[in-house]
């Protein structure tokens, strides 16, 4: 209980802040889509980006915020407002397509070896599976996940902290073949800094690969408040196929054209990948 408070005490402290600009643009214009708990969601006047409106530091993200405490969170949530169609999800899992394995044949559609980087690795499912095809590296925000991805894959070289962070002081530039960014870019508080991170640490004519959920779905005009994209505060950016590409092009990169089923609004994931110009 007392652990409770002080995380609860920490994000009230850490979410009075001034207000964050939007990380698209840098514009501070913006408009109040909706409110749960202490964050705002905001769409951005000048570039339409949707995000958080808060500014959110790093260390109280990775000490008060580890995101598996959050994903049983927003479980019970679901749990509680909408039975039926977590029950439905559920039981219609085994016909959805292995995530992973999904990962991979994105990554191998642009690259079939080398060296690859892989952004927010968490628990290591998807380097386990990599490290058969490339030579993998991953960073990981929350130590207890770093050491599990470690443990997963020892030949490779995991490093624990903020990915921006993280890329900037231990990886020279221009050595990766791939950046890959499964479910990373909707929880960095400041997203162009990981494309650019991502750009210096390419090969000239490396590629990015990106899994983020498609703030353009359908299912979110459908679900509203209750769309399966929306984790609070661990998603802070919400990306359209839009407002990814202008990110893409702000970091340097050139978005290369995806297969038409990997952004189509019927789909809650939106998969996109870029290059670094030779
Ligand atoms: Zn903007």
């Amino acid at each position: 209980m007392h652990a409770i408070l002080q995380k609860v005490s920490a994000l009230t402290q850490w979410t009075t802040d001034s207000p964050r600009p939007c990380p698209l643009c840098s514009g501070m214009e913006r408009k109040l889509l909706f409110t749960r708990e202490q964050w705002e969601i905001v769409q951005c006047s000048r570039c339409d980006m949707v995000f958080i409106g808060t500014q959110f530091a790093y260390d109280v993200q990775a000490q008060y915020h580890d995101w598996a405490d959050e994903h049983a969170k927003e479980f019970q949530r679901r749990k509680k407002r909408q039975p039926v169609m977590l029950f439905l999800s559920r039981l219609l899992r085994p016909l959805r397509p292995h995530t992973e394995g999904r990962m991979l044949s994105q990554a191998l559609r642009w690259r079939r070896g080398g060296k690859l980087l892989d952004f927010g690795c968490g628990e290591g499912a998807f380097i386990e599976l990599a490290a058969k095809h490339f030579n993998v590296t991953g960073i990981e925000l929350s130590p207890r996940a770093a050491q599990i991805s470690q443990q997963r894959v020892r030949s490779a070289r995991i490093f624990d902290g903020p990915v921006t962070e993280i890329a900037e002081r231990e990886l020279p530039a221009e050595t990766f073949d791939v950046v890959t960014q499964f479910g990373y870019i909707e929880h960095e508080w400041h997203p162009l800094s990981g494309l650019r991170a991502a750009h210096r640490v390419l090969k000239p004519d490396g590629v990015t690969v990106i899994k983020t959920p498609n703030y353009a779905s359908w299912n979110r005009y459908i679900r509203g408040t209750d769309w399966c994209g929306y984790h609070i505060p661990g998603h802070c950016n919400y990306f359209t196929p839009h407002t990814l590409s202008e990110l893409f092009r702000k970091a340097g990169f050139e978005p290369l054209p995806g297969l038409l089923l990997d952004s189509l609004p019927t789909s809650d994931s939106l998969w996109m990948a870029a290059r670094k110009p030779a």
